[in-house]
């Protein structure tokens, strides 16, 4: 578990400022703390935790990551609570990490130790599939994901293929670079999954971390934007960032939608947002989990040419796209830090919606007050 081999600290970090020097290899520590997902069930229940695991070893095309910060994806929630079942037992959740390579496995090469990188969902894809070979590595059979089929970033260092990872810039604190990764690139591909028009309008139920990113977006784009949500907080944010309009999640908007997007994880709001939809337009569904959707009425829900999409997590074209639109125009992102030792509060607190904006595990309690 020794074998770490360093290459020399090397590239500009996309930020334009120089890379720290990496720590060297004796900095690496054997053990680190992290979190689990020990026994999923509901989050009352306590299905998360804490322990000490060894720092693990990147392999070949692999690096060594140390988290600055982790976002806490709803996601988390789903894996914890085993509505996403394990892929394997113990696993650490997290994947809007915000970290620094401190090593590079065998075969290693674009991504030097310094380098600051993203650390998002998607971890791997095989390349050679039918999807992977037209661009859609999304629907990859063979695709894995951070803190699923890996230990994620609820952790003090994960390793993720290096080809995986996205440069970040240095410039940025991490709390507000974490929920780009997943909250931005997923709301960021679940808008391009809903074909709004150029002007069009667009229905946002459910606001939360992604939903707030992906409304910045369509306002840069000149989108009208109107948001349906259950919390009145979130509609007074809506109504600051912009929205044109905010109301109750089963409250019909001002006007009917070109496009809509389902963050809230409720398949009753799906007749509700297509009943909301003008004449072609198209509801797309970002979560990775949706309570039951009811029987659907053809003439109310879907005639006219209305049409129903999922949105299946993201290609690293996906990721790049948003990244770079952040970094040009960034996004106002609202975060509640914890510190990382209280990762089963935030899901609680995430679980209960005691929050708006998105959760975020400071590796460094001190690191979000650097700004
Ligand atoms: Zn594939
Ligand atoms: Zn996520």
């Amino acid at each position: 578990m020794n074998e770490r081999p360093a290459t020399p600290a090397g590239p500009e970090a996309r930020g334009g400022r120089a890379p720290r020097p990496a720590p060297s290899r004796s900095a690496i520590p054997d053990e680190m703390d992290a979190w689990v997902v020990a026994r999923p069930g509901p989050i009352g229940s306590g299905p998360l935790e804490r322990v000490r695991l060894p720092v693990p070893v990147p392999g070949p095309g692999e690096v060594l990551v140390e988290v600055e910060a982790c976002g806490v994806c709803r996601t988390d929630l789903h894996l914890a609570e085993g509505d996403l079942s394990p892929r394997r037992p113990r696993t650490v959740p997290g994947h809007e990490v915000v970290g620094r390579v401190v090593a590079s496995g065998p075969a290693s090469e674009r991504l030097a130790p310094g380098s600051r990188v993203g650390v998002a969902w998607l971890r791997s894809t095989c390349g050679r599939c039918r999807h992977c070979l037209r661009g859609a590595e999304n629907l990859c059979p063979f695709s894995t994901y951070t803190g699923w089929d890996a230990d994620g970033g609820y952790a003090g260092y994960l390793t993720v293929p290096e080809d995986y990872a996205y440069p970040l810039p240095e410039d940025v604190p991490a709390e507000k670079l974490a929920p780009l990764l997943c909250a931005g690139i997923i709301g960021y591909r679940a808008l391009l999954r809903c074909d709004l028009p150029p002007g069009g309008r667009l229905g946002i139920y459910g606001f939360g971390g992604s939903a707030h990113l992906t409304a910045q977006v369509a306002l840069a784009q000149g989108a009208t934007v109107h948001v349906l949500t259950r919390s009145a907080r979130a509609r007074e944010l809506a109504r600051t960032l912009g929205a044109a309009s905010a109301g109750g999640d089963t409250d019909a908007p001002p006007e009917p939608l070109d496009a809509a997007i389902l963050f809230a994880p409720v398949g009753e709001l799906v007749p509700v947002a297509l009943a909301a939809l003008d004449r072609g337009g198209v509801l797309a569904v970002a979560g990775i989990h949706l309570s039951d959707i009811p029987p659907l009425n053809y003439q109310r829900h879907l005639f006219q040419e209305r049409t129903l999409r999922s949105v299946t997590a993201n290609t690293r074209a996906d990721g790049r796209a948003y990244l770079d639109l952040a970094s040009a125009h960034p996004p106002r992102v609202t975060t509640v830090p914890y510190p990382f030792d209280s990762a089963d509060r935030a899901l609680d607190d995430l679980a209960a919606g005691r929050f708006e904006g998105a959760a975020v595990l400071i590796e460094d309690a001190n690191a979000h007050e650097r700004t």
